[in-house]
């Protein structure tokens, strides 16, 4: 078994929410309790619907975002108590690729000076700089002559590669891809899908990958956490959740997948009911609201994540 290249421990992001005169401070649970391990060379898939705290857990194990609570172990030390130095050297192996990187990419900077600042700030040898940007922006299927450009000179998949290739300017560990994709049309989605996958063998990379698309997760991960509302409810290998999702939840995310055969029955669950406010969120299991197999214990207290069948579940059904 290959080893864990990050070990995320009860990790906690609470937002202040307000304070009124002689009243408890009120916060939103953005990520409540994470428990993850990603292997070296390992694709952990994040989904869950939008607002569930998987992009807010992606910025935390950065430390974008500083976490409430909780451990990073990021190559076996815990990286939540680095100072900024040494948080400046590690993030040497921790990137991120952005979901749209028009966004992230300065307009007012041409290609060259983008990927020029990551080996500035990390204090590369200035002769060993010109070929590294050479060399990485032909890995990401562009070419020397795009460096002299702008990003707006660019089309949406290409500004992607732009931002893959900065994330890989350092020749990073672990890439955390937030939505990479979601802004880009279909054609273009499997192009850049494929570029990370290779990129993995070649740089031996390990992913955290985000996204609210589960047919994308399905292509590129290995193992799925699905979140709602700030926790995993259901952890498991690729083929398993998407054969055999156990959580009434998960069940009813897999059934909106569209499916190419067309002799293949799936029945779609329609979920009632909205995703529940994180500042207010129910009691017991925060899914019971919209639960077709509510019970009374559900109501009243929340379900440990447990071993099933192989895989980690959170659920009385179990
Ligand atoms: Fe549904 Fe109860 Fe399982 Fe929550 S614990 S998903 S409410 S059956």
């Amino acid at each position: 078994m290959t080893k864990p290249l990050l070990v995320v421990k009860n990790l906690q992001k609470r937002f202040l929410l307000g304070r009124a005169w002689f009243q408890e401070p009120t916060y939103v649970h953005a990520v409540n309790g994470v428990n993850v391990t990603v292997s070296e060379g390992e694709t952990l898939g994040i989904v869950g619907e939008s607002g569930c705290g998987k992009s807010t857990l992606g910025r935390c194990i950065l430390r974008l975002i500083e976490p409430s609570e909780g451990e990073i172990i990021f190559q076996g030390s815990d990286i939540r108590a680095y100072g900024k130095s040494d948080m400046q050297n590690i993030r040497r192996n921790m990137q991120m690729v952005f979901q749209n990187p028009f966004d992230t990419l300065n307009p007012k900077l041409t290609i060259q000076h983008i990927l020029t600042e990551p080996l500035i700030a990390h204090r590369i040898p200035k002769e060993q700089r010109q070929p590294l940007i050479e060399e990485t922006i032909e890995i990401v299927g562009l070419s020397k002559r795009h460096l002299a450009r702008y990003a707006h000179e660019f089309s949406g998949g290409q500004r992607q590669r732009i931002g893959i290739a900065r994330a890989l300017m350092l020749r990073p560990k672990l890439i955390i891809a937030d939505e990479p994709v979601s802004a880009l049309d279909v054609s273009i989605q499997s192009q850049i899908l494929n570029l990370l996958q290779d990129l993995q063998e070649q740089f031996s990379l390990t992913y955290l990958f985000i996204s609210h698309d589960l047919s994308v997760v399905e292509h590129i991960a290995d193992r799925v956490a699905v979140m709602y509302l700030g926790e995993v409810i259901e952890l498991a290998k690729k083929e398993e959740l998407f054969q055999r999702p156990l959580h009434p939840y998960a069940q009813s995310l897999l059934s909106a997948i569209p499916v190419s055969d067309p002799d293949e029955k799936r029945e779609r669950i329609i979920l009632t009911g909205d995703l529940p406010s994180p500042s207010n969120p129910p009691t017991g299991c925060k899914f019971h609201p919209r639960c077709w197999a509510c019970m009374d214990k559900c109501k009243k207290e929340p379900p440990a994540l447990k071993e099933v069948e192989g895989r980690m579940v959170a659920c009385y059904l179990y």
